[in-house]
């Protein structure tokens, strides 16, 4: 595995609109809020992914906005986001974050979502 690619350049974390990462290769990378709670490493969140789906929400147009409320990086290998709800047990190291880049060029090579 290339571990060149995951240090990271400059980090721009804003809580309302998210992170936005350019690293040492060149390559930028975006993530919105709601695709880094998603995508939200911590233990009770990957159990979460794993339950069974919910039962289908009637109002299904209701859903809270989420916030970061607070944000802070962690040495020089990750980054921990601090959440509206109170959640704040995630932490997202910056191989991490590169492999989940949701722009076009890198979900190319993932298949195991859309
Ligand atoms: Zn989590
Ligand atoms: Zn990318």
């Amino acid at each position: 595995m290339e571990r060149a690619n995951s240090n990271p350049r400059h980090v721009d974390i804003s809580l309302s609109r998210g992170v936005e990462i350019t690293w040492a290769d060149g390559h930028a990378s975006k993530y919105p809020l709601d695709y880094l709670r998603r995508k939200c490493p911590c233990a009770v969140c990957t159990a979460a992914v794993e339950a069974p789906p919910e039962p289908p929400n009637p109002f299904p147009m209701y859903k809270p906005t989420l916030r970061l409320t607070n944000a802070e990086t962690v040495g020089r290998y990750a980054v921990r986001l601090f959440w509206s709800d109170g959640h704040s047990t995630g932490l997202y190291s910056f191989d991490y974050l590169r492999e989940i880049c949701p722009c076009p060029l890198c979900r190319k090579t993932v298949t195991s979502e859309q």
